[in-house]
């Protein structure tokens, strides 16, 4: 059953060759006016302007409203009970936010049982459907142990493909007089545990949680494991973060919020996208990554939400789009596309993050003519309809 979508303001198709400084090419941003496009078989089959489509068995008319990629949140956080109201409230009334915090989740992870930590993750899934996420990223690292991290992975698992490993979170607070002790339950039984149903191994390298050397013990194991690194690099200071990234092939470097111009040149120069994840910024008052010093350099940028109950509680990658915008001076159309595109490519995808012929059909119908609306409109739930795979998934198409 093929379905024609019409009457399409702005398209965005992520199809272009990356000239006029938009997102280096092929695969930069572009968008066509008035445009229609076909969905055959959970794909893209089509697109193109709307007086040529092609018939189709159904139709939609989206009445001048603007189509885009369904958004790809490279970075979230969502194996976790409890929350941390208390703690924003106390740090927006001026206590510094510190790594530590995450022990809190800690406890009430490790004390809920299977089904509670399921219906968490399943609601902050359909918020995030709802407002247009159609794959996210979903990290272990809130229990600590190997029993819970190996629930922690499974239940992600169950969620979405795109499962990390994040055991070397934070040391947990029985092993704080033996980090050495905690790096090898990382590495040997909780990697074992755990590697089966991953895909990606993650550590925070940053002072107070893992330093350099511990942090290359953990990728190394994971990738001997068959899991591709990340990190996350360069959050609360300068460090040697992002350059192992680099150096490891990760698949992303995350926050980014602190660079040499090392750093800058490194991720330029090699394969590891830049994930930003201004939401964080935010939530705990600190400055922004400098977003357009990456840009100028060449660098391939993402934006994800990072959604955690710590430093970062929002589902919504509109409001991430609006702050690379007006806090990060990223330009909408690079926005937009490294909120679909670039999350794609942190995760190694093809198939997401464009509407080109043969993508997956993940769509999102804004209300509102075009993509720029949504840092135009900030705040405002602008997300009317998103297609999952070719299937309504949440919201409801123009009658
Ligand atoms: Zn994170």
């Amino acid at each position: 059953m093929s379905l024609l979508l019409t009457n399409i303001a702005e398209l965005v198709t992520n199809d272009g060759d990356g000239a006029g400084g938009q997102p280096s090419g092929p695969g930069g941003f572009a968008s066509i006016s008035d445009a229609a496009l076909v969905i055959d078989g959970g794909r893209v089959a089509w697109t193109g302007p709307a007086s040529r489509a092609p018939a189709a068995d159904q139709m939609t008319d989206c009445g001048g409203r603007a189509v885009l990629p369904g958004f790809v949140d490279s970075h979230a956080h969502l194996v976790f009970a409890g929350e941390r109201s208390a703690e924003f409230a106390a740090r927006m009334a001026g206590t510094p936010y510190r790594a530590g915090g995450i022990a809190t989740t800690v406890a009430a992870t490790r004390a809920a049982t299977d089904e509670q930590l399921r219906a968490n993750l399943g609601a902050l899934r359909r918020e995030m459907l709802a407002q247009g996420i159609t794959t996210f990223e979903c990290k272990s690292g809130y229990g600590l142990t190997v029993a819970d991290e190996r629930r922690s992975v499974a239940l992600a698992a169950e969620a979405t493909p795109e499962v990390t490993f994040l055991g070397a979170h934070v040391v947990p607070p029985e092993y704080a007089a033996d980090q050495g002790g905690y790096l090898d339950l990382v590495c040997g039984p909780m990697l074992a545990a755990c590697a089966a149903q991953a895909r990606w191994v993650d550590v925070f390298c940053e002072r107070g949680a893992f330093g350099p050397d511990e942090a290359r013990a953990v990728l190394t194991a994971g990738a001997a494991a068959g899991l591709v690194p990340r990190v996350h690099a360069n959050q609360l200071g300068a460090g040697p973060g992002v350059r192992l990234a680099v150096e490891l092939g990760a698949a992303s470097a995350d926050h980014c919020t602190y660079l040499t111009d090392d750093d800058v040149a490194a991720l330029a120069g090699g394969g590891t996208v830049a994930t930003l994840l201004p939401g964080v910024e935010f939530s705990t008052r600190n400055p922004y990554p400098d977003a357009r010093r990456l840009l100028d350099a060449g660098a391939t940028v993402a934006l994800a939400t990072d959604c955690n109950p710590g430093s970062c509680f929002t589902s919504s990658m509109s409001l991430v789009v609006a702050l690379a915008v007006r806090e990060m001076r990223m330009t909408t159309e690079e926005a937009l596309w490294a909120a679909t595109a670039g999350g794609a490519r942190a995760l190694r995808r093809d198939d997401i993050g464009h509407l080109r012929p043969g993508a997956r059909a993940d769509l999102v119908l804004l209300n509102g003519p075009s993509h720029v609306y949504l840092a135009y409109r900030p705040g405002v739930p602008l997300v009317a309809a998103v297609w999952q795979a070719g299937e309504l998934a949440a919201g409801r198409p123009p009658a």
